[in-house]
């Protein structure tokens, strides 16, 4: 971690996602020299390649705008790269080479062979038009086309990239690259996508959340569920909880959070749903609407509200310490998360000590990218599944990967440490196959 920090400073999350990873492998490290010689860690630490480039576009008013593009290509030990593309204004190359780093394992736990990779841009979709990014998506693709490839490197949506984005990308990359071929997942279903990948890394949490709560023998009806975000991720998991009898007492956006104190009812949750996802739309309008709903400005939901469970299911590092201690003492027993590293690494510890019942987000949002998965087998095959076909495998991957977590991560009889499990799992996997495959 020291040389680690050494050579790439002022790289926070990177280092935090590596650091991770790192304690909990330490151990089967230790047993197997073999890797220490064959600088197996060192090479796993530095991303295979990386892409950085300068996306010029041209906004509704004819000024020429310029944003910075990237993709981290992390490993192709066990298959071609893959992962989402993500459009925030704080995007920058710490937080993708951590996403990059962490898909690597997750797509090794899903059990698809699948590499790990992560792009993106500090291009914001917000309050642009339609054509703006459509023009913009257009421009960062006709950058990376030649990376791209349904055998080489296989995108996604991610923060800020949903159908409309990924359908102008992938259009782009079909017309640079004359050909048709499952180069994207998310698409559109008249066009390659697949039933249910909208609702899959939502789903999936719930079906991981749901192996958890068994393994205690825990009912999920009418239990008290703080979710954060209220994007794909947030609003598929808060669909499906709802769907399970559970209540769904919080959701947030980037400028504040909403209370249910009793529970979104389905009729106000269709209203949120409909707003964040097809209006463009605020959650401070939901009290205008619904007032017994509270909206708190600025604010995440974890110390505002008493749950039983947390998902997490915005962004990275939203859940800190005292936010952790906070649940905590609330009586929250469960944590699943559906973001990418949203829980700080003092929030993990906290959770840890108290042996809840916690999954780091590269086992509990790993239903995303093995739908992804599916949809790659499905353009391969030319052929499209049902929804309930989609559905059940992703249910028998996630109680897969659910058991894989138990299998390396058991402590002792009354508890399972999820984090060591994902990882250790996950890692064993990559380094086979990269020992197999000599000095790349
Ligand atoms: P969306 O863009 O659809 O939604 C993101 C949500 O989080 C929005 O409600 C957004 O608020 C909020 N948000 C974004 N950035 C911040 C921030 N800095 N502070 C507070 N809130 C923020 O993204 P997804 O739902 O797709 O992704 C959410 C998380 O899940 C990410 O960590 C992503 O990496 C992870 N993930 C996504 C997968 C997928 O299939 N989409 C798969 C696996 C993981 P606002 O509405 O104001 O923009």
């Amino acid at each position: 971690m020291a040389d680690l920090r050494l050579r790439f400073p002022n790289e926070p999350e990177y280092h935090q996602a590596v650091e991770e990873v790192l304690s909990s492998i330490e151990e089967i490290c230790n047993e197997r020299p073999e890797y220490e010689r064959l600088g197996l860690i060192e090479r796993l630490c530095i991303p295979d390649r990386i892409f950085a480039f300068r996306v010029s576009w041209v906004d509704d008013k004819g000024r020429v705008r310029s944003n910075m593009g990237y993709r981290v290509q992390h490993s192709n030990a066990i298959g071609p790269y893959k992962g989402g593309i993500r459009f925030h204004s704080s995007v920058n190359l710490s937080i993708l080479k951590f996403l990059a780093f962490e898909q690597t394992f997750k797509n090794s736990l899903t059990t698809l062979a699948m590499g790990g990779a992560k792009g993106g841009s500090d291009f914001s979709p917000k309050g642009k038009s339609n054509m703006e990014i459509m023009r913009f998506c257009q421009a960062f693709v006709a950058e990376l086309w030649r990376q791209l490839g349904a055998d080489t490197d296989v995108p996604a949506g991610d923060i800020g990239v949903g159908a409309r984005e990924v359908g102008y990308m992938y259009g782009y990359y079909k017309k640079m690259a004359r050909e048709f071929t499952g180069a994207f997942t998310g698409k559109g279903m008249s066009f390659g996508g697949s039933l249910m990948r909208p609702e899959a890394t939502g789903y999936g949490n719930c079906y991981f959340l749901l192996n958890m709560l068994a393994t205690r023998g825990i009912d999920i009806k009418d239990k008290r569920v703080a979710v954060s975000g209220s994007g794909n991720v947030a609003n598929y998991t808060a669909k499906k909880l709802l769907e399970l009898g559970a209540k769904v007492v919080s959701m947030s956006d980037s400028n504040g959070c909403i209370i249910a104190p009793d529970g979104l009812t389905p009729e106000q949750f269709e209203f949120i749903f409909d707003l964040k996802t097809y209006q463009a739309g605020r959650l401070s309008e939901v009290p205008e609407q619904f007032p017994d709903i509270q909206y708190h400005s600025g604010k995440r939901p974890w110390q505002l509200v008493q749950c039983d469970i947390a998902m997490p299911s915005a962004t990275q590092n939203e859940l800190d310490e005292d936010d952790a201690a906070a649940l905590l003492a609330g009586g929250c027993f469960a944590v699943s998360e559906g973001a990418n590293m949203p829980s700080t690494p003092g929030a993990v510890h906290k959770f840890i000590e108290a042996r809840i019942l916690y999954a780091p987000g590269k086992a509990a949002n790993a239903g995303g990218v093995a739908t992804s998965g599916l949809e790659m087998a499905q353009n391969s095959q030319k052929l499209s599944w049902t929804a309930e076909e989609v559905d059940a495998k992703l249910k028998s991957i996630m109680t897969d990967i659910h058991a894989k977590c138990v299998e390396y991560g058991r402590v002792d009889s009354s508890y399972v440490n999820y984090v060591r499990g994902a990882n250790i799992a996950g890692f064993i996997k990559v380094a086979d196959a990269m020992m197999a495959q000599g000095v790349l």
